[in-house]
């Protein structure tokens, strides 16, 4: 606990590109700091993802009407993870909420998350019921990923639950200590441990502007997900070759078999389909494990560079 009579709740927000939401973002975390203030001293800490639109003007001039904002810019677009990142690290909060800042994350949740977390949880993460306003694709990839993570890991990644959580500081404190650069941080705070529990929510529209994950981002973030929670495909091409090893066994001793006794075997007739479709199947596969060793060693190294994780430009309070 810090030294004044109550204790702080940080609320951190990454932003890229958001300048017409910070407004009504604003106004209604204000709407549920008023009603904390009496339990909590509340910061919001708002992170400038290198936007490139009014995000920056928008955040400034609601800063001149409002106290209690810390605005950090970072030097450049670091992406969703590192502002994330950097936003709980700049948080001094005793517990520190994470949410988007498109209100598709509804701010009123928050007062549940605090209520858990008197209760003496460390992570009080939201967890997706419906999620109106996404297309088809996203809501059936994500449901389908969430799935597939989870058989991957021995980590209980909780199902359908994004970044939109409260962290006790102890978490935080975790989080600052493990300096990976392919962050997948719902995945790594269900790593940390101790209390957590879920909260159930219905994921609204965004608010203004447009998505900051197409296609490609989403399948990065994916890759990131799993790469930094799962070695399993890494194992894919030493499973797949004991089994074609082993039915390459089996068939050899039914070719053997064939030999000693003078038959002709089924499809003897000389021809090029088996040959070319084994070798273009093998082909195949081993450029896949080629591939699989390449997510990783990508990643390997980055992580070796070790160059910071994302750099501050400024840091402005009101
Ligand atoms: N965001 C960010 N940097 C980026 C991309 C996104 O800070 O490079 C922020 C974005 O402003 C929003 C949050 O991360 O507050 C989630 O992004 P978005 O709403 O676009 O993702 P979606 O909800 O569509 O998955
Ligand atoms: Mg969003």
């Amino acid at each position: 606990m810090n030294e004044s009579a109550r204790p702080v709740l940080s609320i951190a927000v990454p932003l890229y590109n958001e300048a017409d939401n910070v407004g009504p973002l604003l106004d209604r975390l204000a709407i549920v700091a008023e009603r904390l203030r009496a339990q909590f001293e509340i910061e919001v800490v708002l992170v400038n993802d290198g936007s490139s639109d009014g995000t920056l003007q928008a955040i400034r001039s609601e800063m001149q009407r409002r106290s209690s904002i810390v605005l950090v810019n970072l030097s450049r677009n670091f992406g969703h993870q590192l502002a994330a990142t950097a936003g709980l690290e700049i948080a001094r909060g005793d517990a520190i909420v994470l949410m988007d800042g498109d209100l598709q994350d509804p701010p009123e949740l928050i007062e549940t998350f605090v209520q858990k977390w008197r209760e003496g949880y460390d992570v009080v993460y939201a967890v997706r019921r419906s999620r109106r306003g996404e297309s088809r694709f996203k809501l059936v990839t994500a449901r389908a990923f969430y799935r597939v993570i989870k058989r991957l890991t021995k980590v209980s990644i909780p199902l359908d639950a994004g970044d939109f959580r409260l962290m006790s500081r102890r978490v935080v404190e975790a989080l600052r200590r493990s300096p990976e650069r392919h962050r997948f941080l719902r995945g790594m705070v269900s790593w940390v441990g101790f209390n957590q529990t879920a909260v159930e929510y219905d994921r609204d529209v965004r608010h203004a502007g447009t998505t900051k994950y197409p296609v490609t981002k989403m399948l990065r973030f994916a890759m990131d997900g799993i790469t930094s929670f799962s070695d399993i495909p890494l194992r894919f091409a030493s499973y797949f070759g004991f089994a074609v090893s082993a039915i390459a066994f089996v068939y050899a001793l039914v070719v053997i078999g064939f030999k000693l006794f003078s038959l002709k075997p089924p499809g003897y007739t000389p021809g090029w389909a088996s040959t070319i479709v084994a070798v273009l199947f093998l082909g195949g596969v081993q450029l896949m494990s080629l591939g699989i060793l390449g997510e990783y060693l990508g990643r390997v190294y980055d992580e070796v560079k070790g160059r910071p994780l994302y750099l501050i430009s400024d840091i402005e309070r009101s």
